[in-house]
């Protein structure tokens, strides 16, 4: 019992500091504990893993990957249920996160308040790209680590609360980087295609790569595709190109990172634009 409080004491100590390390017997957990975030951590194999209300997949080695959306509440609990049955509960702080406020005008106002008859369409996209984002392997297809999938400004953040001509939307998720209108796009890991969809109402030339357990890329706004649905992509490797389809005001990629259904923060995954882009 000692032993187990006094872990309990290390995992609260190592998780009240974001890109904290931390290791010991039955959990070690290592990745930046704030909203949009990310962790790996391993487990004796053959334990599950529940995260909030995730049953994370825990590979045969015992690792597992968990994520924080931008909205996480501070204090969530991570389960762990060992081989013998014995459960163990590791309470989590959450770093929280200020959001910019984020104004743009001049949209074409359907694609800010769409008219009835388009909100069919806008629901059935919304269930093609949810049923995509399901389709997440046991892989660990992310170990490629990451690269930037377009270079260019940084025109749009992770998070950024939107006020579309005056009013206010739905967060931005992706990081937007623009760069000219057919530049390469290239897959910033390893994956598989999970969607490729030429025309959505809001985020046009749409692509989704699957890089494993439950963490996936979104693509928006492209204007061309060179890859086809379920291929295999390694790092690096041209995707499609840059455009400026659906609700956009000028060429650029946005790029998103899910955890299941989570909204993580890309930039946490690949690290700042390289400076001669
Ligand atoms: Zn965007």
């Amino acid at each position: 019992m000692i032993s187990r409080l006094a872990c309990l004491m290390c995992l609260i100590f190592a998780l009240s500091m974001p890109g904290a390390g931390f290791a010991q017997q039955t959990l070690s957990l290592d990745g930046t504990l704030i909203q949009g975030g990310f962790a790996k951590g391993t487990v004796p194999p053959g334990s599950q893993v529940r995260y909030d209300d995730h049953d994370v997949i825990v590979g045969s080695d015992g690792r597992f990957l968990i994520g924080f959306h931008r909205d996480e509440p501070a204090e969530t609990v991570l389960t762990v249920i060992l081989p013998d049955g014995s459960e163990q509960r590791y309470p989590m702080n959450i770093q929280p996160r200020e959001y910019d406020i984020q104004r743009l005008n001049g949209l074409p106002e359907e694609k800010v308040t769409p008219p009835q008859d388009v909100l069919d369409r806008i629901a059935a996209e919304a269930a093609k790209v949810r049923a995509a984002r399901a389709q997440n392997s046991a892989e660990t297809w992310y170990d490629s680590g990451w690269i930037w999938p377009a270079r260019g400004p940084i025109t749009g953040v992770f998070g950024s609360q939107r006020i579309l001509n005056g009013e206010p939307r739905q967060p931005h998720y992706g990081v937007d980087v623009a760069a000219p209108e057919g530049s390469p796009v290239v897959a910033p890991a390893d994956g598989v295609v999970t969607l490729l969809e030429p025309d959505l109402y809001f985020s046009g030339g749409t692509l989704m790569i699957d890089h494993g357990r439950g963490l996936a890329s979104t693509f928006l706004h492209m204007k061309s595709f060179s890859v086809t649905l379920g291929q295999k992509v390694k790092q690096g490797d041209e995707i499609g190109t840059v455009g400026t389809t659906g609700r956009s005001t000028g060429p650029h990629l946005d790029w998103r990172i899910n955890w299941f259904e989570s909204r993580l923060d890309a930039t946490l995954f690949v690290g700042p634009m390289p400076k001669d882009f």
